[in-house]
């Protein structure tokens, strides 16, 4: 159909068309430059700003500014009690880090399969896999809702099945700040006792490597802010009966980590912040443009369910019939036309690191179904709309 030659004159072929890409303004290297002539590299008055203004965006009591999002799941798990024995569940699509973090507490970890329509933990899934827990004795401590794609889970029906099974919610939302569910900020944690948000490059906005926890639980935040750093606390009334000598003023009564986030990545975040708005605003310009341009091809695309606004980090095409259009081959072919899609996610569980731990194949069979067909076509803010179109005509000359 379409004459991609042509094309290939528009896209400089020097620079693949990637699935995602940071944007970084002269305002955001002004804002770093900043804190670097200042006198806290760390621990100072930029990473406050940040916090404030994470948790006024996401409409949240509390925000905790973290070196990675992988860190806050981490210490989130922590700060809700997750220890050996524990059972933390997590979607079995998903970025590692949501299962590792059970791991890293001594606990461990089971996938629950998710929705063909969402590709969100399925919810039905969830309550099935509940009640056989129930019946076993084994029902998690913890679930990490996970929101794919830009996307929130069902948080509803999830947290009416924590209030009946009795678990712990965290939000995997490092794909979904700047999305809404049900009228709220994603991070208002209205469903959940946590938030994460990641601020790695490929993400809505970015700190270079960040993350956050959200809560509207200051006993959680108090938690959290200790397990940030070293565990220890200047807050007199948390120290043991031990009088605190005259010449320090701090305890350790934790064992804490240093996943401090610095305060030149805090000066980037407060700045890319300033930007939610639009780059969620293009984001959901562009897969309005897919969506319209894309649905007379044999592939799925991605849909946002009722109560949703996605913040649309991914957008995932799924190939319908993979036997006359190959998942391999279509990656091949984009490629070769120098758009360069990817893969969210392989089944957590198939890693050869969590198959070693027994995890077989046909666990999660809709996860597998997904996995099979997903190609991530390129979405970002700085996606011109002649590369945009350039990957429509990329991919009706592979499917027509
Ligand atoms: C990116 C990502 C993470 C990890 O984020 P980091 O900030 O890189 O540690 C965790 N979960 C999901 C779903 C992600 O996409």
């Amino acid at each position: 159909m379409g004459d991609c030659k042509k094309m290939e004159e528009i896209v400089n072929t020097d620079t693949l068309i990637h699935y995602a890409r940071q944007y970084i303004s002269e305002e955001d290297i002004e804002s770093v430059s900043e804190v670097l002539r200042s006198d806290f590299l760390t621990q100072g008055p930029a990473v406050l700003a940040f916090e404030q203004k994470l948790a006024e965006v996401a409409g949240s009591n509390f925000a905790m500014a973290v070196s990675n999002a992988t860190a806050a799941l981490h210490i989130s798990c922590l700060a809700l009690g997750v220890t050996k024995g524990d059972l933390v569940w997590t979607s079995a699509i998903t970025f590692v880090a949501s299962a590792n973090c059970a791991l890293y507490c001594g606990a461990d970890v089971d996938f629950v399969d998710i929705s063909r329509e969402s590709y969100n933990i399925c919810a039905d899934a969830l309550e099935a896999k509940l009640i056989e827990s129930k019946r076993n004795n084994r029902l998690p401590k913890v679930l990490i809702a996970v929101h794919m794609c830009g996307q929130s889970p069902d948080m509803k029906r999830i947290k009416l099945l924590s209030i009946e099974y009795g678990f712990g919610i965290i939000e995997d939302a490092s794909h979904s700040i700047g999305a809404f569910y049900n009228g709220a900020p994603v991070g208002s944690c209205v469903y959940s006792d946590i938030t994460v948000f990641s601020f790695h490059p490929v993400k809505i906005i970015t700190t270079g490597e960040g993350g956050c926890v959200l809560t509207n639980s200051d006993k959680l935040a108090n938690k959290i802010i200790r397990l940030r750093s070293h565990g220890i606390t200047s807050d007199k009334d948390i120290f043991s009966d031990q009088p605190a000598s005259e010449i320090w003023n701090y305890q350790q009564v934790d064992l804490g980590f240093n996943y401090r986030i610095t305060d030149i990545q805090a000066a980037l975040g407060l700045s890319q912040l300033k930007k939610l708005n639009a780059f969620v605003g293009k984001r959901r310009e562009i897969a309005a443009h897919y969506d319209a341009n894309l649905s007379r091809l044999p592939v799925q695309l991605p849909k946002e369910m009722a109560g949703t606004v996605s913040s649309y980090h991914l957008y995932p095409i799924l190939i319908d019939d993979i036997d006359c259009h190959n998942q391999r081959a279509v990656f091949g072919m984009l490629r070769e036309k120098g758009v360069a899609p990817n893969l969210h996610y392989i089944p957590v569980y198939l890693q050869p690191f969590y198959a070693n731990r027994g995890f077989k194949r046909g666990y999660c069979p809709n996860a597998e179904w997904y996995f099979e067909r997903t190609v991530s076509i390129p979405l970002h803010y700085s996606l011109t709309r002649e590369q945009q179109d350039y990957v429509i005509m990329c991919l009706d000359d592979i499917f027509v």
